[in-house]
Formats: structure tokens, sequence, C-alpha cells
């Protein structure tokens, strides 16, 4: 489980860039399952087929990171770039980045006005994105063009390890942590209803593979496969963010303030049901920020009970995130047993 989250984590998958990512579990799948196909929006849909009378079930995992996009060269041949997804400005200062070309990666740093010739104000103030710029080592804009090109997409450097015996980092565990668990529970299932495992594509902009990956599928029952905030650690008090790195699977009962999903009662209960009858661990989480697939899915067509099971992440939509790999397995354990019963 490890090493699928390392390579996994270390892939680049910028939305609408997903392909490493999908090569990958495609790779991972292949001879798996029954069926894996790529439809239009570059969505890959798993199939392991059921009892001909049974349920359909869909799992959806997204397989895109945030990340950035160049978007102009000027005549020094620095870049400046747009942000692609929910990144706030003061994690980007300094970082090293990996422009993604046809022709490879260039390698980058973002740079911006040295500290020193800062004014005091200057200094306490957040500086934003659009004060940065990358810096290749091009000297003029013909030679930065010989390397990049407007509308590459660029991701954080930042190499997956371990940390500590059971926690591990890594960039875009949000959500390649829920691609790991795609890939073992369909490497594994067993159920009497057909499971349509999908890596969807661009759900950072806008959860738009969920949409259209939902209606194709048309499924009985569906989860979201995702990560949470943890705030166990310093900075935030436990009751802004209760959930907690080794207690296990959170089961998401409402995201957005309801904005975004009301987990189907059904699909609640199920969930609470079957972890307590396999003794997993889990937390309930209530939770007034983000959103997931699974606000995408239940939307779709005459409505789709959907819930979703996210273990739980620190620093999510930084440049580094942790996780505490136990949990990815209690997940894969959890969405088994689920399925079994189905
Ligand atoms: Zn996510």
């Amino acid at each position: 489980m490890k090493e699928l989250l390392r390579k996994l984590s270390n892939a680049s998958g910028v939305s609408g860039f997903e392909d490493q990512v999908r090569e990958l579990m495609i790779n991972e799948l292949n001879g798996l399952v029954d069926d894996l196909e790529v439809d239009n929006m570059g969505n890959l849909i798993a199939v392991k087929k059921g009892k001909p009378e049974g349920k359909k079930v869909m799992l959806a995992a997204h397989m895109d990171e945030i990340g950035l996009m160049v978007r102009y060269i000027d005549k020094e041949g620095f870049i400046k770039f747009s942000k692609i997804g929910g990144i706030n400005d003061q994690m980007l200062l300094n970082q090293e980045v990996c422009i993604h070309t046809p022709q490879g990666v260039v390698r980058g740093v973002i740079g911006s006005k040295p500290p020193h010739r800062m004014k005091t104000s200057e200094k306490k103030k957040v500086i934003e994105y659009k004060n940065m710029f990358i810096d290749i080592g091009a000297s003029t804009k013909e030679e930065a063009e010989e390397l990049v090109n407007v509308g590459n997409p660029i991701t954080i450097r930042q190499e997956f390890s371990e940390l500590g015996p059971q926690l591990v980092k890594g960039k875009a565990l949000d959500n390649r942590v829920g691609c790991a668990v795609l890939v073992e529970v369909m490497k594994r299932a067993r159920s009497d209803a057909t499971i349509y495992g999908v890596g969807t594509v661009q759900e950072e902009v806008g959860l738009k593979g969920a949409r259209t990956s939902a209606f194709r599928i048309n499924p009985d029952l569906a989860l979201a496969l995702d990560v949470t905030i943890a705030g166990d650690h310093p900075g935030i008090k436990e009751e802004e963010a209760p959930a907690k790195t080794g207690k296990g699977p959170c089961i998401i009962l409402t995201d957005a303030s309801g904005r975004g999903l009301i987990t189907h009662p059904q699909v609640k209960e199920l969930l609470i049901q079957v972890a307590e009858e396999e003794n997993i661990p889990y937390q309930l989480e209530v939770s007034e920020g983000g959103t997931t697939d699974a606000t995408a899915i239940h939307l779709t067509r005459e409505g789709i009970p959907t819930g979703v099971i996210s273990p739980a992440s620190r620093y999510i939509h930084t440049p580094v995130s942790v996780v505490n790999i136990k949990d990815v397995e209690m997940v894969v354990e959890l969405i088994l047993a689920v399925l079994k019963r189905v």
C-alpha cells in the first residue's frame, strides 16, 4: 500500500493533465478487473462485474491535484503563472517546481522580492502570487520559450517519504490516497454488485469528471474516496477540526455546511453499521469546509444515494501533506466490507 501511494504521490496530475496518474492506475489494474476504459473527459472507469441482478456501485477518487500553469513569459525569461485549484498564496513562496512540457520536466524555483528590500509594512503582508514568478535559469524570453510554453502545467516538487513509524508525507495526498484506496479495492473486491471504480478528472476545479461519469454509470449507490482535514497538530483547536490521524476512516455526514453533501441516511447507516460489525474504528465528521466528488454525484439524474469515506490528512492543499498509512488500510477494509453487503 505504501509503495503504491509513493508512486501515485510522486506522479504529477494537475487538473486536466491527469495522464501520469491514470497510466499508473491502468498498469496496476490491467488484467485484474473485467473492463478498463477511458472516457471522453479522461476519467478512468474500471469495472468488476457482479451478479446480473445485482446493484451498481460507483467508487470515485479524483486523480487531479491542485497546481499552477504557465501564463506569461517576460522578456528576461521569468515566468508568471496562474493557479489551478484552491491554493493559498503564502504556501507557494520559494518552492521548487516542475514544469511539465511535452519534451519533459523543466525545474524552476518560485522567487519574489528579497525580504531585505521590503518595507516593514510589506514584510507583514502575505505576498500575493501575482507578485511571484518562476525562475528557470533562462536569461531571455526566447531562451525560456525553447524550454517551456504558455499552458504547461506546473507541480510543486516534493518527494514522498516516511515520517516516523506510521506516517508518510508527500505531495498531492489529496487525492492520491483515494486513488491508492480505489486501486486496492478494485483488485480485491468481491460483491454481488457490479463495481465501477472511477478515477475522476478535474475535481479540484469544479467536480467535473465525477459529474459526467456518474451520469453515464447511473449507479444505485456511490462512495467518494478522498481525504479530510486532520486537526491533530499545533495551531488548530480540536473543536475546529476534531478528526485525527491514526483513528480510522472518517465517515462524512455533511460537508460545506450542507451545501455540498448531506449524506443519504441509508448510506450513513450502512457505513456505520459495517464499521461497527467489522470492528473498524471510525470517526464521524460534520464539516463546514470544502466538498468532494460526492457533491456532484448525488445530484446526478434523479439523485443518487452517496457517501464519502476519507482518512484524515494533515496540511492538505499545501505543498506537503501527511497521512497515517494505517488509516488508509482501514479505509480499504471498510469499503471491501461494505461491498460484500450491497
Ligand atoms: Zn480532494
